[in-house]
């Protein structure tokens, strides 16, 4: 059994004026569009297809809440990165960045990094909005890398934090690293360790 067992989608939300009470405590989870964030969500919730968020670029831009029990929330944030989601998108969801940092109940954000790649312009940008709130990265699709890769994509992305924040090797696909990532989630939360 998942220790997030009793997760369900809860809103989104598209305006400022949309979010739930700023209640109990709640994690975000930000990356690049096509990092490998909903399978990450979806992993660590022990989900099939909880976090099927609008990954169409011009669409609309949300902010997806899930509720855990008691008063516990992940929000997921729209992928950054596409070329074709316009300035004027971007400027909409900026606003909605800005209440979701001032909230006294965001306890962290996990960034999700193609492990591939490594950190790039709009996790950078991510991180330094973050400033202040704990910040963890999974490395992600870690499967695709040898052994020596994946120490080089730790140890890089480490370097790039520079203390700012910490860092894993993580795959959903072949489950390397989700149980380390339940931990930081669960320490968030302030949950208790689950079975
Ligand atoms: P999102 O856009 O960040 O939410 O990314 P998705 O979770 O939708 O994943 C994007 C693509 O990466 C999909 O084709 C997934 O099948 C693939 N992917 C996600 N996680 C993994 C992983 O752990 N290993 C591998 N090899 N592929 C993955």
């Amino acid at each position: 059994m998942s220790r997030f067992h009793e997760v369900r989608f809860l809103t989104s939300v598209a305006t400022p004026g949309q979010f739930p009470p700023d209640t109990g405590a709640e994690v975000a989870f930000a990356g690049r569009s096509n990092a490998g964030k909903s399978s990450a969500i979806n992993a660590i919730t022990q989900r099939r297809d909880l976090a099927r968020t609008s990954k169409t670029p011009g669409r609309t831009r949300l902010l997806n809440y899930f509720a855990l029990a008691s008063a516990r929330r992940l929000v997921d944030l729209p992928g950054y990165g596409y070329a074709s989601v316009s300035a004027a998108e971007r400027e909409s969801w900026l606003p909605l960045l800005d209440e979701l940092r001032s909230r006294a109940s965001l306890k962290g954000v996990f960034v999700v990094v193609d492990s591939r790649r490594g950190l790039g312009e709009g996790d950078e940008a991510l991180i330094e909005w973050s400033q202040g709130t704990p910040l963890h990265v999974l490395l992600s699709k870690a499967d695709k890398l040898n052994r020596s890769q994946a120490a080089a994509a730790l140890r890089d992305a480490s370097a790039a934090l520079a203390g700012c924040g910490t860092a894993q090797l993580f795959s959903s696909r072949a489950g390397t690293g989700v149980s380390e990532a339940q931990e930081v989630l669960a320490a968030w939360l302030g949950t208790a360790p689950g079975p």
